[in-house]
């Protein structure tokens, strides 16, 4: 799929150090892939998008709004092969700022793109996706795509709608694409990450919590689109509690007000450790 015959958004990210149990060590890292270093390695492209090096050396990419990003740092703006191997593609729900270029990706590197079912669905019967690159599951279905390597997926109160440009008509079309999700990640070493994906508030963030026991979290604090900076400190403080949280998917759309300044107020008093992100930062953990 080129740029022109599907619109899709978004971007934003940071880094740290941690032994399964607590110890935060922030550390400056080369953005391309590294060798097995045991450790866990986050690089953030901007709004939602991050890439994962994980401790056995896989690379996982997530909702990589790329060549659209308005935040997204060279060279990933203008070269998916900078990227190097991708052993790992998710995608949380089919807005323009997650599903970005991740068509392209799959295809370039004949990875497969995991995503909701009703998104995949679409994506392969409008010609965006081959149906062999693309894997359909859904909330609380896990998959095993690597070694040692396992994602739930789990809720998001959240929409998600395909928007393609049709190239015989040249006209934009819009296709219902499932529900939005969000992922648990487990690492090669037991390290858990939740991206949430877009959301809103919900209470089942509770159990989302409680059953899954995240070390790390990924959440939105935008506002419009999703939960502000308030809602994600009230979710954060009230029903999740984590060891550790990343703020994302801000300071890319002017829609999306909330800032990080915000949420680290809303956060004052909390015990949780706040990573803050630069888009084109490495943490690591
Ligand atoms: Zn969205």
């Amino acid at each position: 799929m080129t740029q022109a015959s599907c619109r899709l958004t978004t971007g934003l990210g940071l880094a740290l150090t941690l032994s399964l149990g607590l110890g935060i060590t922030a550390a400056s890292v080369p953005a391309q892939a590294q060798p097995a270093t045991g450790k866990t390695e986050l690089y953030w492209f901007g709004q939602a998008g991050f890439k994962i090096k994980t401790p056995g050396g896989k690379t996982i990419v997530i909702d990589p709004w790329l060549s659209g990003g308005p935040k997204t740092p060279a060279p990933y703006k203008t070269d998916l092969s900078a990227l190097g191997k991708v052993d790992l593609l998710l995608v949380t729900h089919a807005h323009v700022d997650h599903i970005g270029d991740a068509p392209a990706i799959a295809k370039a590197q004949n990875t497969v793109l995991y995503g909701p079912a009703d998104m995949i669905t679409p994506m392969n019967t409008l010609g965006l996706l081959p149906p062999n690159l693309g894997h359909r599951f859904n909330k609380t279905g896990h998959v095993t795509p690597l070694p040692g390597i396992k994602v739930t997926a789990v809720q998001a109160e959240h929409s998600s709608l395909l928007v393609y440009n049709n190239s015989t008509t040249g006209k934009n079309e819009s296709h219902p694409a499932g529900e939005a999700m969000g992922y648990i990640i487990q690492l090669e070493n037991g390290f858990k990450i939740w991206h949430m994906g877009d959301t809103g508030l919900f209470s089942d963030m509770k159990f989302i919590s409680e059953h899954y026991k995240p070390d790390l979290v990924l959440i939105p604090i935008g506002g419009n689109f999703t939960m502000a900076p308030d809602d994600a400190a009230f979710a954060l403080k009230t029903w999740i509690k984590p060891k550790m949280v990343i703020p994302m998917h801000y300071n890319s759309n002017p829609m999306a007000k909330g800032t990080l300044a915000e949420f680290q107020a809303a956060m004052k008093g909390s015990n949780i450790k706040i990573v803050p992100m630069t888009e084109g930062e490495t943490v690591q953990f």
